[in-house]
Order: structure tokens, then sequence, then C-alpha cells
């Protein structure tokens, strides 16, 4: 009897020290493939956190190493450094020019300019091991040389104050993609929670001038992000833009029926028009609860995969941006205030995938789970690069046609539709 249980016991461990050498495998196998693949994540919310914790102070910003620097230590947003990112293989970040709704018509345009300084000035600090990147052919030399490529992405379409020409500035300095809307409708796009139940949509959708920006951001090299937006402005945003569009950070409706993700219907367009979904880890989005697992994301990859194709999936985290968005705003606002010192709740970042040193595992699992490597290597990066390359391509195309700056008014009632999503509120300086 003792002698059978002896086998059994072994027979167990045996398995398992086998299934741990496949694991190991496969991560060897996935940090091999993105060796080869530049692993490009579409959203980072660091520099909305540097404003926060240092007022966009970088004098003794430690990004080599956060692990061990107040406040990032102990501060439940933070989850992004050098070291990490370089152990997470990390070749290309989009750093998210993030602008609250609370700003617009206010200072919403100098909050863009100051977070674009923000991430030129981090990029420039950190010349051994970042390089500030606006091509696709950029994000390849910056992951041969070894270095972070870096590209701005400004999220909220309210940060071009109903403006072609700041549009226009906003690529000038490097800007590569623009968020149409965040929390908030500006007045030529519906944000996603006009989707909600009880709520009422300010457009339905993209005005004539959302159209405008839409074809200028063409016209400019400008990619599409359609992250936060509501459905009829994704169908009216893919419908416009000559160029394929990309979601920075959104995962499958399907899986999770937040108004943040994106429904089967306009995955099918999106596959139809060439574009891309960078899936987020943010729980609320992957689980529609507070807690998430690794395998939840892969779940979510999976979804999109087999609604729109392996060409177009991504991976869009927004880590350092996991956190109380979904909070009502005056909670959100007294913890805005205090980072460092108060009791943060409990949304995290997805087990298994808490800090930016993690992506690999995910390419492990998603091996376990009968990826090849040629498909996880459109996931890492291909996939952007080939929509990026696309977007470069119209704006080459629309150049050669002699298509010039567009230059045509704002229609008056799209001025006065001020309408508030969610902060219908006076601005409330977030730094502490
Ligand atoms: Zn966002």
């Amino acid at each position: 009897m003792r002698m059978v249980v002896g086998i059994m016991v072994l027979g167990q461990l045996l398995t398992r020290l086998l299934l741990a050498a496949h694991a190991g495998d496969r991560l060897a196998a996935a940090r091999r493939i993105l060796r080869d693949v530049p692993l490009i994540d579409g959203h980072n919310d660091l520099p909305w956190n540097i404003r926060k914790f240092l007022k966009n102070q970088l004098r003794d910003f430690r990004f080599d190493d956060l692990r061990e620097t107040h406040p990032w230590s102990r501060s439940a947003w933070s989850h992004t450094d050098l070291r990490r990112l370089r152990e997470g293989m990390v070749a290309a970040q989009f750093w998210s020019a993030y602008v609250p709704c609370s700003s617009q018509h206010l200072d919403s345009v100098q909050l863009a300019l100051e977070q674009i300084d923000l991430i030129r000035r981090l990029v420039n600090k950190h010349p051994q091991s970042m390089v500030l990147v606006s091509s696709a052919d950029g994000i390849e030399r910056a992951h041969k040389d070894g270095r972070l490529a870096s590209l701005i992405g400004v999220e909220g379409g309210h940060a071009v104050g109903a403006s072609l020409a700041v549009l226009r500035m906003l690529y000038e300095l490097g800007a590569r993609y623009l968020t149409l809307t965040h929390t908030c409708n500006t007045p030529w796009a519906d944000c996603s929670t006009a989707d909600e139940p009880g709520q009422v949509p300010h457009i339905g959708g993209l005005s004539n001038f959302g159209k405008n920006i839409v074809l200028e951001m063409n016209r400019l090299g400008m990619m599409v992000d359609l992250s936060h937006v509501s459905v009829p402005t994704m169908l009216d945003a893919m419908e416009a833009s000559r160029a394929p569009v990309i979601f920075s950070h959104s995962s499958a409706h399907a899986l999770c029926n937040s108004s943040r993700n994106v429904p089967d219907h306009a995955l099918r367009l999106l596959a139809q028009t060439g574009g891309i979904v960078m899936v987020s880890f943010y729980p609320h989005f992957i689980s529609c609860g507070e807690k998430s697992t690794l395998q939840d994301v892969a779940a979510h990859i999976n979804h999109i995969r087999k609604i729109a194709g392996v060409d177009h999936v991504g991976i869009g985290a927004g880590y350092d941006g996991i956190n109380l968005e979904r909070l009502p705003v005056k909670l959100k606002e007294s913890f805005n205030n205090c980072p460092t010192s108060c009791q943060l709740p409990t949304v995290r970042t997805p087990a298994g995938l808490e800090d930016v040193s993690k992506y690999p595992e995910l390419f492990a699992e998603l091996l376990a789970r009968g990826w090849s490597e040629k498909d996880i290597r459109k996931l890492a990066g291909l996939n952007l690069i080939r929509v990026f390359k696309a977007v470069e391509e119209v704006r080459d195309r629309m150049t050669e046609e002699g298509m010039e700056p567009l230059e045509e008014e704002i229609p008056k009632e799209d001025i006065i539709g001020r309408d508030y999503c969610r902060y219908n509120i006076k601005r409330v300086d977030s730094t502490p």
C-alpha cells in the first residue's frame, strides 16, 4: 500500500516537473520571438503619473528602477520603469499625452503641450535606453539598436480645442495618434459613455467637422485611435478614414460588455478596413470586475482573433493607468490628491501581468493555447507596424494628390455644443 502511494506521489511530481519544463520552454520561445520582432504596446499612462507625483519635474526622477523609490514603490498606479521594460522585452511604447476632460474648453491644449514636452524630456534624459520615434521604420531601427522606441499618443480629442491648426501642430511635435475622445463628448465626437443605458447621444457619432478631423489626420499620417469613443463614432470614423484605424487600449465587448470595449460588428468592420485592436489589461474591461488574470486577457485576444482575424489584434496594456478610472469622480479626485498616503482600493493589474516585466508570460500562455510563432509575431508588433505603414502610405498618396491642409470653418452648431459626458464640473487640478 505504502509503495502504491509512493508511486502515485512520484507520478504527480514528475507530471508537475514535465509541465513546468514545458512552461519554461514556452517562455524561452516567447523571449526568442521578442528578440526578433519588436514588442509594441499601444498605451502607457506613466506621463500622467509623473504629472501627479512630480508636477512634471524630472530632476530627481530615477526611471531606471522605481521599485524602491518613493512614492512609486507604494503606489498601486505604478507599473513601469526602464529595468522592468527591459525585462518585459518591450521594444516600442506609445506614451500617453493624456488630457483630462475637466480641462475641455479651458486649458486642454496647454495640458497636451505640457505632456508632450514631458515625454520628449523624459526620452532625451535617457538617450542610452530610449529614442523618440515618429515612424514605423523608426520602431524597427530602435529595436535593432536596442533602445526603447518612444512614441507619443494624445488621449482625448478635446486636446485639439476643435482646431485643425492645433491638430497639425501636435503632429509636428511628434504625436502619432489622437484618441478621438476620452470620457467626455467633444463638440464633434461622442464618447463611449453615450452608449450606456439612459444616456442620450450628443451627435450620434462624428459630426462633419469630426470627419474632417479624421481626414486631416489621414493627410498628416496620424493614426485615428477609437478607444473611448461610442460605437456610432467608431463606425463613422472607420467609414470616413482613408487609412486603417487603431484601438490603442480596448478589449472585446462580447466577453465584458463595457462600453469601453469593441463589439463584434465593429471588429468585423475593423478587419475589412485593415485596422487593429490593441488589447487593454484593465480588469474592469477584461473581467468586468475588480480582479482579472493573465488567462482572462488571453481570452480577449483569442476572441478578437476569432472575430477579426489574427492580423487585427495587438497589445495596449494601459499600465500606469490601471487605477480608479471607473470610480465616482469625487472619490477618484480624493485619491488623485493623495497618491502617497491613501489606502488605495483594490483595482489591480491582472494576476500574472502585474507590471511591464510580464509580457513574455502572456505570449507563453498563447503558445500553450496553440498559437504559432508566426501569429505571435503579428500580435507582438508586426500588425501595428503594418497599420502604421499603411497610414504613412495614405499620407504619401494624399500628398501626391496635392491635397492641401484643410481650412474648413467649424460649423457654428459644433462649437456651441458644449456637452460634458462625465466631468460636468469646473476643472479641479489633480496635481497633489
Ligand atoms: Zn484611456
